[in-house]
């Protein structure tokens, strides 16, 4: 498909590939649902049409962490069952009732706001509370959790909210023999038992992340909540690569070789000159940087790969450019070069990348900035 505006560098989506990682996570989930967890701008991907090609795929309801993702899921006229779990006091929760979002609830303050919004606006508000069962970061804890079943009840009664979910989230669903795994499993059949307790109509109990769902089928509850996943990456690098679970990356980061030229041996290449070959090479300017959202932490280590030969950055990675050294190799001008993608035929991966930034593959898709343009394929 054509690039927009003449872009030196782009993120390509493989839709396809975002719909047949959902149908692989079915099969992982049983009969459990599947929830396509869109935050971020879908790790990256683009909202809408991740969230779309997901559905295609089969997921049944949509995640995302800020309400505003949720109302951009709306306003584009995606109408499955979205849950918003990351708010702080002056959300919108009127329009979210109004919008038919579900709202994650994860402390008694918000509980109260979400009720004052379902009295203004007269009708029922949809609340999944979320227990904190040992990651301590934003849900209920302890004494908290109990107070906020406690001051669900007469709301409820009310008719002013229905809480229709209870969801956790794990600390160390990467590393499936952890013993938190199993403890926050048995904290949360406590956490699902107050609520039939306190007389809730519960439609959906869900904990299972990613790393989750491929690891930890016994947590899947009603529904499992990946996301990483869906977008084709291994959440777990040490215990399995993506085609290990039937997982496909979606997202390839190219860009096209603006200058090709030759320097004498001893010339220093980019800011400071850290990489100075001792022989007169070719080098390769390549339009994409930091300001791109490509690490400056991977100059002189990040992969990349020109005409099916791989390389590794040359020098300073600058706000809009990298050089690479393709020695004595043709290259020209309009060349492609990819910095990562599904692995294929050699291409380097997002894992490669993380690996040379000393981070996770989670944050080398969802740091690529809007000034990529994406591209659908
Ligand atoms: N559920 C919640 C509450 C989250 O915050 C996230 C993302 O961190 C996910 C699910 C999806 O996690 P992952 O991308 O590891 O599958």
């Amino acid at each position: 498909s054509s690039l927009s505006g003449g872009a030196p560098a782009r993120v390509t989506i493989d839709l396809d590939a975002i719909a047949a990682n959902v149908r692989t996570l079915k099969g992982f989930a049983g009969d459990a649902e599947v929830m396509a967890v869109v935050k971020g701008d879908a790790y990256g991907h683009g909202l809408v049409p991740s969230a779309r090609a997901a559905v295609a795929g089969g997921a049944s309801w949509l995640g995302v962490a800020q309400m505003d993702e949720a109302f951009e899921l709306r306003a584009a006229g995606v109408e499955e069952p979205v849950l918003s779990w990351l708010h702080a006091p002056g959300t919108d929760f009127d329009r979210a009732i109004v919008s038919g979002i579900d709202i994650g609830v994860p402390a008694v303050w918000e509980l109260d706001a979400v009720v004052e919004a379902a009295r203004r606006v007269g009708r029922t508000a949809r609340v999944q509370c979320k227990v904190d069962t040992g990651l301590a970061r934003n849900g209920a804890y302890g004494a908290d959790w109990d107070a906020l079943v406690a001051a669900a009840g007469p709301y409820v009664a009310e008719g002013a909210v229905k809480v229709v979910g209870v969801f956790t989230h794990f600390a160390f669903a990467d590393a499936p023999t952890h013993p938190t795994v199993l403890q926050q499993q048995e904290k949360f059949a406590d956490a699902v038992r107050d609520c039939e307790r306190a007389g809730f109509d519960l439609e959906v109990r869900h904990m299972s992340n990613s790393a989750a769902t491929l690891t930890t089928p016994q947590a899947a509850w009603d529904m499992v909540r990946p996301g990483l996943a869906v977008y084709g990456l291994s959440p777990v690098p040490d215990l399995g690569r993506p085609a290990d679970y039937g997982l496909r990356a979606a997202m390839t980061v190219s860009a096209n070789a603006t200058v090709v030229k030759r320097i004498p041996a001893g010339q220093g290449v980019s800011y400071a000159h850290t990489y100075a070959p001792d022989h007169e090479t070719t080098v390769v300017d390549v339009p994409i940087g930091y300001v791109d959202g490509v690490p400056r932490s991977g100059s002189n280590r990040a992969p990349v790969q020109i005409g099916g030969s791989s390389y590794t950055i040359s020098g300073r990675v600058c706000m809009d450019q990298f050089v690479v050294d393709v020695g004595d190799a043709q290259v020209s001008a309009g060349d492609e070069v990819v910095l990562f993608g599904d692995g294929e035929l050699g291409v380097p991966t997002a894992q490669d990348w993380a690996d040379a930034n000393d981070t996770i593959s989670y944050e080398i898709v969802a740091r690529m900035s809007s000034r990529l343009p994406r591209v659908y394929v």
